[in-house]
């Protein structure tokens, strides 16, 4: 399989857009990898993970097809995974050729703001039933996407709704995406995380250097995560670590988080990544 990590950063972007802290000062400064986008990353070209404001910026920069794309999996409500307006432009009127149908899965709230937004009165002329199909999904309840075995498991994130991470796995070939959550997940989380062996894991670096009881995670989360799966032989020598979502918050540069993942055996994920994983066997 291979993931492109389109945006990696938290919700108010990095440079943040009304922020002159020393992170973001530096980011305007030295470009490159130390700007991100809000978090976005498209599996085999496949399966489009999250649809932050900055969907169209990504679609521009990396020159995706988006109009041939069937299946988005949202996480979560939160802007900077679900900015559900914009999926009115695949209506013909305006996304002509666009093929077949795209399939959205989120939860109930994901559910509540994807009609929230599609259904006002300016759009009520162009209806989205021939091109855009909701699919509620709930924790544990497994659903096949394109050949691809997608599971829901509940995030330790914002209480108010059940955010999901998934599992995915394809030909034997199994990947998590871990954002956004804290630590505490549920008996039920953590048993069907252990479930799984992974070729690539995703997880929530939004702290950095802080740490803080749920939510999200910083680095020594990240490498508590970590050591949990290799005490459960979830993960080998040939799975590829990431850390990414990432905020000034976090209080480091893009330079001072490679140096952490390179130390520890990981990838500080960058906008434009790609990473190519696979099963051991293969
Ligand atoms: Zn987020
Ligand atoms: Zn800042
Ligand atoms: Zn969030």
């Amino acid at each position: 399989m291979e993931l492109q990590y389109l945006g990696t950063a938290a919700a108010e972007g990095w440079p943040a857009l009304f922020c002159s802290c020393d992170i973001c000062k530096r980011a305007r400064r030295t470009g490159g990898k130390e700007l991100r986008t809000r978090t976005q990353a498209l599996l085999d070209e496949t399966i489009l993970i999250d649809f932050p404001p900055d969907t169209y910026t990504h679609a521009l920069q990396y020159t995706l097809q988006l109009g041939k794309l069937r299946h988005l999996l949202v996480t979560h409500s939160h802007m900077d995974h679900f900015f559900p307006v914009e999926l009115i432009h695949r209506h013909e009127h305006f996304g002509h050729g666009a093929q077949g149908m795209l399939h959205v899965y989120g939860n109930e709230a994901v559910e509540k703001a994807f009609y929230d937004a599609v259904l006002i009165d300016r759009f009520r002329v162009h209806p989205l039933d021939d091109a855009v199909r909701f699919v509620t999904v709930k924790p544990f309840e497994d659903f096949m996407a394109d050949g691809y075995h997608i599971i829901p498991v509940p995030a330790d994130h914002d209480p108010r709704e059940v955010c999901l991470i998934y599992i995915i796995e394809k030909d034997g070939t199994c990947m998590l995406y871990g954002h956004d959550t804290g630590m505490n997940l549920s008996k039920e989380a953590w048993e069907c995380i252990f479930s799984h062996s992974y070729d690539l894991v995703s997880l929530d670096a939004t702290m950095g250097t802080k740490q803080i009881n749920g939510y999200h995670m910083g680095l020594a989360d990240d490498l508590a995560f970590v050591k949990l799966l290799e005490e459960h032989g979830c993960v080998g020598q040939h799975t590829v670590k990431v850390i990414n979502h990432f905020s000034h918050n976090g209080e480091m540069s893009h330079e001072q988080l490679d140096a952490f993942a390179k130390e520890h055996g990981m990838l500080a994920a960058y906008d434009g990544m790609k990473v190519r994983f696979e099963n051991e066997q293969s």
